[in-house]
């Protein structure tokens, strides 16, 4: 099959295309992160965190600054009525762009205490935002101001937008990073990425069961990487994980059984499916962002 895949198992001939290129659709920057596509604008804004900058796709391949002064923003979603929810390190914050363009802060505070450096965040469809909460905001004033951190624990946060209540959620993390709902919400997968600065701590996705009133149990590991540290990923619409990876975009199925990879020039840290018909895989990595159609999508195509 043509095109930049290592397909690892048969399935995975069903999820790409042939025929088609990766291509890269911005360049020279410093780490790209964060990216969401907003359908009603047919754009994709990514974050771009030591230059402190949302920058803006379009899908006719302009890209421009959406905003100048990010305050270090890191990973960025959409909610229930498309605004966008960012996690900012510079602030050690979440917030939430309102209709008008305001900027208001959700969170910055667990039991009285500054957060960390909030990095990656998801809206379940009760409208509630969760996120995640490591140390890499506050390690160095390269992706944002070094401080120390006044959090006993590295978190997983459900925050309810409406009273501002934040509660842990989950706190057996070396640092946890990207996150994302199964289809029916029943699971929620989270990144531990503390490999990134201990060799001893595996690079594995995590799964969680979410009950009814929505907390965490039965935490156990889903699927390691050969290659890399876990950092982004999305669930598409058969229930398949596309993760980060060092060497390109890795395809789980629901069971943690590697598929195949998407080979990428540079180290990836997240990806989201975008594009007119949602089918394309738009990926944040390292100086650039790429894109690549693929034979699947966060919605069923
Ligand atoms: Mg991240």
């Amino acid at each position: 099959m043509k095109g930049p895949y290592e397909i690892i198992d048969a399935r995975f001939r069903d999820l790409v295309l042939s025929n088609v290129s990766l291509r890269r659709i911005s360049a020279g920057h410093l780490w790209t992160e964060g990216p969401v596509w907003f359908p009603a604008h047919q754009c994709l804004l990514f974050s771009d965190i030591p230059n402190q900058k949302i920058y803006r796709w379009m899908s006719d391949g302009t890209v421009n600054v959406f905003r100048e002064n990010s305050n270090f923003s890191n990973g960025n979603t959409r909610d229930r009525e498309g605004r966008l929810i960012s996690c900012q390190h510079g602030t050690r914050s979440v917030t939430r762009t309102e209709h008008n363009g305001m900027i208001t802060t959700l969170a910055d505070r667990f039991d009285g205490k500054r957060l960390n450096s909030p990095n990656d965040v998801v809206v379940k469809s009760d409208g509630t935002i969760w996120f995640t909460d490591p140390t890499y905001g506050i390690l160095s004033d390269y992706e944002g101001y070094k401080a120390t951190s006044e959090q006993p624990h590295r978190n997983v946060f459900r925050l309810d937008p409406e009273t501002g209540r934040i509660v842990s959620v989950a706190r057996d993390f070396i640092q946890p990073n990207g996150l994302a709902f199964s289809r029916d919400e029943t699971l929620l997968y989270v990144a531990e990425s503390g490999r990134s600065h201990d060799d001893n701590v595996p690079a594995v996705i995590r799964v969680y069961n979410v009950s009814a009133d929505n907390f965490l149990d039965n935490g156990r590991d889903f699927a390691s990487l050969d290659q890399g540290i876990p950092d982004g990923f999305r669930v598409d619409c058969h229930g398949n994980i596309w993760t980060s990876a060092a060497d390109g975009v890795h395809c789980f199925d629901r069971n943690g059984v590697l598929l195949g990879k998407i080979l990428v020039p540079e180290t990836v840290s997240n990806l989201t499916f975008g594009g007119v018909r949602g089918n394309e895989l738009l990926i944040t990595a390292t100086t650039s962002v790429y894109a690549i159609h693929v034979n699947s999508g966060a919605v069923t195509p």
